[in-house]
């Protein structure tokens, strides 16, 4: 079943003479995503006509920042009434409110005029209590010059703004929790990210591979489409596991990481690389070791989890589909070299001096291969 709804937004107002361009954006975003049949752009918002069963993706494609089902009608007071009818039809509880918002100045009634009248009527045909500190239902009546919205609940979105708005940025994707939630945030900070992983091809079954395609899939619905790029890593491996003692193998595969991806980022015209990072999680993740690796490349890096504690970071994960996925059982390429007792404050003149026993000579031709990917 198909059904209307409202969408507001938060800091694209903040857009000053850009605003409409972040809607446009946000437009087409909703369009790619959610394939609507019908979409428009209001005073305060989009209208759209999406099926009912992707409303909860709805909450989490960036910047939306509320939405509610909608009954539209004309500027007429019996009409909004009849709007709040359909409304109010399934609802099972005993308190509401109106709140009504009047961009529309020449309408002849105010806003609190409009509360009284609708709410009355309301009240009356489903025997209802008005409760304005803390309803059951709140209806919002948005009177514009061309018509009338009379919206259900706000539904809280994630808000911030639109995909494609802040320029593209590579995501370094693991198999773990942390890495595609990072993803995500940066995507709700306006970045289309692409997404890269390294892989121990020689090691590697088909549920491992799934995994990887299986998480990019489900970060695709946020922005429609992504591109996937996997690097075949046992070469690299082979010679840090020959050449580098076991206690610094970790950072050294990370810096490599790091430079493979700067390289690929730079050909894809990427402004950021981003990790799953999150500080002082694992040993790897000390500031002295991540600045370490953070050298590896110049490119400016973006660890939008440096702050957040597993548990949080863990929940924002199963919101957004990516933990089931993230949780089935996988040999990460970097499992390889968990040592016992791994550096916890490397130094780079001791990395960088160890480091030069690698042959990094053909690093500028490492493979790659890249995937388009989409929910469907
Ligand atoms: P995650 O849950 O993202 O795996 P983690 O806490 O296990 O994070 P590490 O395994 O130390 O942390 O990795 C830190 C970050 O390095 C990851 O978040 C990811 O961005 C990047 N990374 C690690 N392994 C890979 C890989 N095989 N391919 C691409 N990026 C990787
Ligand atoms: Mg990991």
């Amino acid at each position: 079943m198909s059904m209307l709804f409202y969408v507001r937004v938060d800091e694209i107002f903040l857009k000053g003479k850009n605003q409409k361009m972040f809607f446009d954006v946000l437009r087409e975003n909703l369009k790619k995503t959610l394939s609507p049949t019908f979409i428009k752009r209001t005073e305060g918002g989009l209208l759209l006509d999406i099926s009912e069963k992707k409303k909860e993706l709805l909450g989490l494609i960036p910047g939306v920042a509320k939405y509610s089902s909608v009954s539209v009608c004309k500027n007429v007071l019996t009409e909004m009434i009849k709007a709040g009818y359909k409304i109010l039809k399934d609802f099972k509880g005993k308190t509401f409110a109106i709140d009504t918002n009047r961009s529309y100045k020449k309408f002849p009634l105010k806003s609190q005029e409009i509360n009284k009248e609708v709410g009355a009527e309301l009240a009356k045909k489903f025997s209802l209590k008005v409760d304005l500190n803390n309803p059951e239902i709140k209806i919002s009546i948005f009177i514009t010059k061309d018509e009338t919205y009379v919206c259900g609940d706000d539904v809280e979105g994630v808000g911030g703004l639109p995909v494609g708005t802040s320029g593209k940025v590579m995501c370094l994707l693991s198999g773990g929790i942390d890495s595609p939630v990072a993803a995500y945030l940066m995507m709700k900070r306006g970045a289309q990210i692409q997404l890269i992983h390294f892989q121990n091809q020689t090691q590697v079954t088909q549920e491992v591979s799934e995994k990887i395609f299986d998480l990019a899939k489900v970060l695709s619905q946020y922005q429609s489409k992504i591109k996937l790029h996997i690097v075949p890593f046992a070469g690299w491996q082979k010679q840090v596991v020959m050449k580098i003692p076991a206690d610094i193998r970790m950072l050294i595969t990370r810096r490599l990481m790091f430079k493979i991806a700067q390289n690929i980022a730079r050909k894809e015209k990427c402004l950021a690389l981003c990790t799953g990072d999150s500080v002082g999680q694992v040993a790897s993740q000390t500031l002295e070791n991540m600045e370490v690796v953070y050298m590896a490349a110049e490119m400016l890096k973006l660890n939008p989890l440096s702050g957040a504690n597993k548990i949080e970071i863990t929940q924002l994960a199963r919101k957004i589909g990516t933990l089931d996925i993230s949780n089935r059982p996988y040999e990460d390429c970097c499992s390889l070299f968990v040592d016992k007792h791994p550096q916890t404050k490397a130094k780079i003149s001791h990395i960088e001096e160890v480091e030069k026993r690698l042959d990094l000579s053909t690093l500028d031709k490492t493979e790659v291969i890249s995937y388009n990917i989409s929910m469907s």
